[in-house]
């Protein structure tokens, strides 16, 4: 185990933030079921979170067969689970700002279990190659080798990354896919989530016109109406630079005026939004994810079950 001035407290806290994500995930599992609303799935993992200890780092994302990420519901969505569908729920959890993120796929067709699989060995295939030193390359190796066994493609334009101290992406990315041309290493002290996801489709996303995820990137404008000042202000009070919905802010209006004023501050930059995120072709999107801390001689998986 770590000694001798590693940071002993973001182990422990990552720890916790993982034991807190795995438990929520798992238990979520099961409320996922053909005509289930999305709403009452992502309310009641947002809750959960809390009532076990931690807060979440973002938006419960709940995203469906061809949408790979980046969906979380606007308040009153009435969106159900659809029969037959794929489903992927991607938990964030913080604590003191020590993240886990971490993913799983579920489906209603068995004719979708392969894609599950190959995201799933994926996973397992990537985190077998991570230690002190390792290169980001050889997960995109291992993880493409993998979903390309079984017959689909990673999703190229997504990947997993390193995490920091209340930031989600800081700063690496980690393939999905073996391009010579990525360099990076996993460093002792360090978190990063590991998210290969498969498709039956082009192998990347784009963006599409819907955005429901927000982050504040400045902290006041000039010449804002007096309720998107509030928003503003709130919001940074409330998620810092984290990822945030219009949900977590109906105490202070209606949910569309809410999403309103948001919009008009994605407008003047100094909110962010980040759009739902589709296959290219249309495919079906699997993805699974952990979170692994880095010690000095080892790797710990923070998100896995603890299951006994
Ligand atoms: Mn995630
Ligand atoms: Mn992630």
């Amino acid at each position: 185990m770590p000694s001798g001035g590693f940071d002993e407290e973001a182990l422990k806290k990552h720890l916790e933030a993982g034991r807190i994500a795995a438990k929520v995930r798992d238990e979520a599992v099961s409320r996922i079921r053909p005509g289930a609303g999305l709403l009452d799935i992502c309310e009641w993992v947002e809750r959960r979170i809390v009532e076990l200890g931690g807060k979440p780092a973002f938006p419960c994302n709940i995203s469906v067969d061809s949408v790979a990420a980046h969906y979380t519901p606007p308040p009153g969505d009435e969106t159900l689970v659809p029969e037959g569908s794929v489903v992927k729920l991607d938990v964030g959890v913080q604590v003191d700002g020590y993240i886990a993120d971490t993913a799983v796929t579920v489906s209603f067709n068995p004719d979708h279990d392969a894609l599950l699989e190959a995201a799933r060995e994926a996973l397992e295939a990537a985190l077998s190659v991570i230690r002190p030193g390792a290169k980001f390359r050889d997960v995109g190796r291992v993880v493409e080798e993998t979903i390309t066994r079984f017959g689909f493609k990673p999703i190229k334009n997504l990947s997993g990354h390193s995490l920091g101290r209340y930031l989600i992406h800081a700063g690496e990315s980690i393939p999905n896919t073996g391009e010579p041309l990525r360099f990076g290493t996993f460093k002792p002290g360090h978190a990063y989530a590991i998210e290969p996801f498969a498709t039956n489709g082009a192998g990347y996303v784009r963006d599409s016109r819907e955005y429901y995820i927000y982050a504040v990137v400045k902290i006041r404008a000039k010449g804002l109406r007096s309720f998107e000042a509030r928003l503003l202000s709130e919001a940074y009070s409330r998620f810092r630079t984290l990822p945030f919905t219009a949900r977590w802010l109906l105490d202070l209006g209606e949910g569309k005026d809410v999403v309103a004023g948001l919009e008009r501050l994605v407008k003047r930059r100094v909110v962010h939004a980040y759009p739902v995120l589709v296959e290219a072709a249309g495919g079906l999107v699997s993805q699974f994810e952990h979170t692994v801390f880095i010690t000095e001689d080892d790797v710990v998986v923070t998100t896995r079950s603890t299951k006994l």
